[in-house]
């Protein structure tokens, strides 16, 4: 156990890296970012800060012996350097687990072989590929990034009217994976955590609503029969257990009218889905993975409140004033001083009474 007092170090300058540590500090932890560039959200909040390239092995060591435990808050960085510093200090959740939610196939085959339903999908490496693909799948499809890929970038719709050619080109990778087109009623995503000693908690599941591919909303608890919500969890669960993950993960799936439930993603970290659990749960995702990676016991994951939690993208943050005056309305800033369209500036995490 890494009693309070301990530091962590957070992999990754973003707002995740920014909140687990306000969540680790409250714990009594310090901690320790590694960022790629100066005055990131995380750094602000930090004790200490190392900014180098994600691949600069002398800065990387220097972390891991600067740091008890670390933990990575963004999914793209290259596993040589997550490795190296798991070499040194405990990295939690397990590298070998970022590694699978790096590659969209490597996951996706992993979800099957615990029999987990997802939606078709196939590897393809050229444009020729992709249509002989396109001839089995039919229309619609998505072509993804396998690697490097989040917020729909590296996506394209295929349509009739998309040459593969053209859509090859637009994907800008080496490796694509081609996904038949879920017609889903709605999106929904389930947060796990498990500790050290095996506990397993989850929240309820949450749905969310995205606008260009970037999460926009999320409505929580999902507006899901409880049937539903519980199969959901239980999947989360599995992943969770098959995984045998130490840390927090999230769960993203699609239900389509048939009721079936399809997973799409899973990250090992905090999600964006899951800041509302700030303001409306007893325990935050935070402070969850800051209890999971430390060895203390998980918190509690009850809600006292049902949340609305909107991200404010670009320049919807300039509108940060008109929320401080709305009642049972919580307001995050990333402290990103430049408002670029869709970038992720803040949230706004609205409460009401729990139905
Ligand atoms: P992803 O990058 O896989 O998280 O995808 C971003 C968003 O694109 C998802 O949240 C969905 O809204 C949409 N999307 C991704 N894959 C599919 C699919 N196979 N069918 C329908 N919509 C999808």
């Amino acid at each position: 156990m890494l009693a309070p007092g301990g530091t962590i170090g957070i992999v990754g300058g973003g707002q995740l890296g920014r909140m687990t540590a306000l969540a680790a500090a409250r714990l009594g932890y310090r901690c320790h970012v590694f960022a790629d560039e100066p005055n990131s959200p995380a750094e602000q909040v930090c004790a200490a800060a190392t900014v180098a390239g994600f691949t600069d092995r002398e800065a990387l060591e220097r972390f891991a012996g600067a740091v008890d435990v670390a933990t990575c808050e963004f999914e793209n960085i290259p596993a040589a350097s997550v490795r190296r510093i798991a070499a040194v200090k405990p990295v939690l959740p397990q590298p070998e687990i970022l590694e699978i939610a790096q590659d969209r196939l490597r996951e996706k085959d992993f979800l099957r072989s615990i029999g987990i339903d997802t939606a078709a999908y196939r590897e393809i490496s050229d444009p020729a590929a992709l249509m002989r693909a396109l001839r089995d799948f039919g229309y619609p499809a998505v072509l993804k990034t396998v690697r490097m890929g989040y917020d729909g970038k590296g996506q394209v719709s295929l349509t009739p009217e998309v040459g593969a050619e053209e859509a090859w080109r637009r994907m800008g990778a080496e490796v694509g994976i081609l996904e038949s087109f879920v017609d889903f009623v709605c999106e929904i995503s389930v947060l796990v955590a498990r500790g050290a000693n095996a506990a397993c908690a989850t929240y309820p599941p949450v749905e969310n609503q995205h606008v260009n591919h970037i999460l926009d909303t999320t409505i929580a608890p999902a507006r899901i029969s409880s049937q539903t919500a519980v199969r959901a969890e239980a999947l989360a669960r599995r992943i969770a257990e098959k995984l045998d993950l130490v840390g927090v993960l999230a769960v993203e799936m699609f239900l389509t009218s048939a009721g079936e439930i399809l997973v799409n993603e899973i990250a090992p970290r905090p999600h964006n889905s899951g800041h509302w659990t700030i303001d409306a749960c007893v325990t935050s995702q935070f402070e969850q993975l800051v209890r999971a990676i430390c060895g203390l016991p998980l918190g509690s994951v009850e809600h006292h409140s049902d949340a609305v939690m909107k991200n404010l993208l670009g320049h919807d943050v300039d509108r940060w004033r008109e929320t401080l005056n709305e009642p049972l309305t919580k307001l995050h800033l990333y402290g990103k001083a430049r408002a670029r369209p869709g970038r992720k500036m803040g949230h706004v995490t609205r409460l009401s009474r729990r139905r």
